[in-house]
């Protein structure tokens, strides 16, 4: 029994997008970036939060009436929350008839998550899978991974893979490698003010922890979400193209942009502005990055 505790949002099974075979997927979250595009928005906050989907909603008003906290009120436009005053509790959420509200969120222990995970062992072996860890941000409970990474892959014998923007320092990172098989690693910018301005964090740690993993020739593929009029421009690319070549990074996989993830950022009263990777966009990235010899793929997030 590991009864070591860390926050996730969800475990999906089946995945064939976060590295080699058929995987399970372990979403972490909270998250020290706050991406602009961020597809997960439901990840970026440590502690569990509400979401509400206006569309399903009947205005019945039972949640309002047994919310604990006195964090609902009906209005003109549906259900308004005060977050000040919510503490998670989930209450509206079992009893709404409608499936209106969702808690993003839950503490798991290492145990609860291998014990799920273990039993798709045999899709794994047969498909060359296994687990991957991503968020949110994996790095920013590293006590957490580190003990669901040496449980799966040292004593189970599981193939690990970590989905991370990279932000932490190289230090946090280097202490999880002997139980890495593969890292899934962001590059959203080369320009440090951009980058800082669209994440809200600079990309420091992150192009270092990139240039070691490269000059130690550990597994790395670097993932690009592809983003219009902030990160398509030649001009990024080329540094990019330049960056992994001198890094000794060969592997880049493009992630075309979609707004799937809209409709999560109204649930949670978040506004959102980006718009879709097109396929000429897609297809013009793709001819730069090809200019550096570099093994280019393109996949979804
Ligand atoms: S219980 Fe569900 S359907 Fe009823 S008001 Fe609350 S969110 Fe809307
Ligand atoms: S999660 Fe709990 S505290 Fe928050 S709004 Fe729902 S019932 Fe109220």
């Amino acid at each position: 029994m590991d009864d070591t505790r860390g926050v996730i949002f969800d475990i999906q099974h089946f995945s064939l997008h976060d590295g080699p075979g058929v995987r399970s997927t372990v979403f972490f979250k909270g998250c020290p970036l706050s991406c602009l595009w961020c597809a997960n928005p439901e990840s970026q906050r440590h502690k569990a939060e509400l979401l509400y989907f206006t569309s399903l909603c009947t205005r019945c008003g039972h949640c309002v009436e047994q919310c604990p906290q006195d964090a609902l009120v009906l209005d003109g436009t549906g259900i308004r929350l005060d977050r000040r005053r919510c503490v998670g509790c989930g209450a509206c959420v079992d009893l709404c008839p409608q499936n209106a509200r969702t808690l993003s969120g839950k503490t798991m222990t290492v145990s609860e998550i291998a014990e799920e995970v273990r039993q798709h062992w045999r899709i794994f072996m047969q498909s060359g899978g296994g687990v991957t860890f991503g968020g949110g941000e994996v790095l920013a409970q590293p006590a957490f991974l580190g003990a669901l990474l040496r449980h799966l892959h040292d004593e189970v014998g599981f193939h690990t893979c970590i989905d991370t923007s990279g932000y932490a320092p190289w230090p946090t990172l280097e202490a999880l490698l002997p139980h890495i098989d593969l890292i899934l690693l962001d590059l959203k910018h080369m320009d440090g003010a951009l980058h800082a301005g669209a994440t809200g964090k600079p990309n420091d740690w992150i192009l270092h922890n990139a240039r070691t993993l490269g000059r130690r020739g550990f597994p790395v593929v670097v993932r690009l979400p592809l983003i219009p009029d902030f990160n398509d421009t030649e001009s990024n690319l080329d540094a990019l193209g330049t960056f992994m070549n001198e890094a000794g990074l060969p592997s880049i996989e493009v992630l075309p942009y979609h707004d799937f993830g809209v409709s999560k950022y109204e649930a949670l009263g978040k506004s959102y502005q980006i718009h879709s990777t097109s396929k000429p966009r897609l297809d013009r990235a793709k001819d730069i990055l090809n200019r550096y010899g570099l093994d280019v793929s393109v996949s979804r997030e």
